[in-house]
């Protein structure tokens, strides 16, 4: 069958085991501009990359082709002197990957860069694993948000991001504690400063635990554009 019917059958499948609160950002890290436009072309406009310069190329094309109502997520490891090349960004709806508090001290000092209002996620380590970036401790995690509610201008609080561990031989448990734990972090958090926050957590291999521990994002690439 066509590569490109491919991908729209298998993002319709998706779509339709997702409940309507969900958002699914279609990650295309790996896809060139081709399969971003079958998916657009049939009806999706969530599309998530981790590398600012190929998001900067494709959002490009996008605009290019007339993909306005296109909306980006950023969902990688953002070091702080590719900000100003991130703010470019034409329809930069997110970041889900600020994963520590020099990062967004820097973001917010270049937020009046940034061409679209954009809403941030805060990155937590819930999986422990030491490579992997993000908020660890409760204490700066609620720095950071305070930070964000009182300064963020450009910027909105929007909600926590995790990625589950990736290193175990029982991935769909350490998934599970790892989503329990964002979830009790983002509860906490609401309560705390009377706010409301969304969750983002679940790839091609764990999304199905994400829906059950409520998320309101999946960041899906390799079931939609390999079929894997
Ligand atoms: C690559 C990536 C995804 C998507 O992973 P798949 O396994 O291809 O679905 C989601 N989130 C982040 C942060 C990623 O880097």
């Amino acid at each position: 069958m066509d590569h490109c019917l491919d991908i729209q059958a298998r993002l319709k499948q998706l779509k339709s085991k997702l409940p309507s609160t969900v958002s699914l950002v279609a990650v295309t890290k790996y896809s060139p501009f081709e399969d971003i436009k079958c998916a657009y072309q049939a009806g999706h406009r969530d599309f998530g990359e981790n590398r600012v310069d190929s998001l900067i190329e494709k959002a490009k094309l996008a605009i290019d082709s007339g993909m306005n109502d296109i909306r980006w997520h950023f969902i990688g490891h953002l070091q702080s002197n590719k900000i100003n090349k991130l703010a470019t960004v034409p329809q930069l709806f997110s970041i889900h990957s600020v994963d520590n508090l020099d990062l967004l001290q820097n973001l917010i000092k270049r937020q009046e860069q940034f061409l679209s209002a954009t809403k941030i996620f805060l990155e937590i380590n819930t999986s422990g694993e030491e490579e992997k970036g993000g908020f660890r401790h409760l204490s700066e995690i609620k720095e950071a948000a305070q930070m964000l509610l009182q300064e963020g201008q450009r910027f909105s609080f929007f909600g926590l991001m995790t990625m589950a561990t990736i290193r175990t031989d029982d991935v769909l448990a350490e998934a599970e504690r790892c989503f329990s734990q964002l979830r009790s972090t983002r509860d906490y958090l609401e309560s705390q400063m009377n706010i409301s926050l969304k969750l983002s957590m679940g790839m091609s291999g764990d999304y199905s635990v994400a829906l059950k521990e409520g998320t309101d994002f999946i960041r899906v690439g390799t079931a939609i554009f390999k079929g894997e």
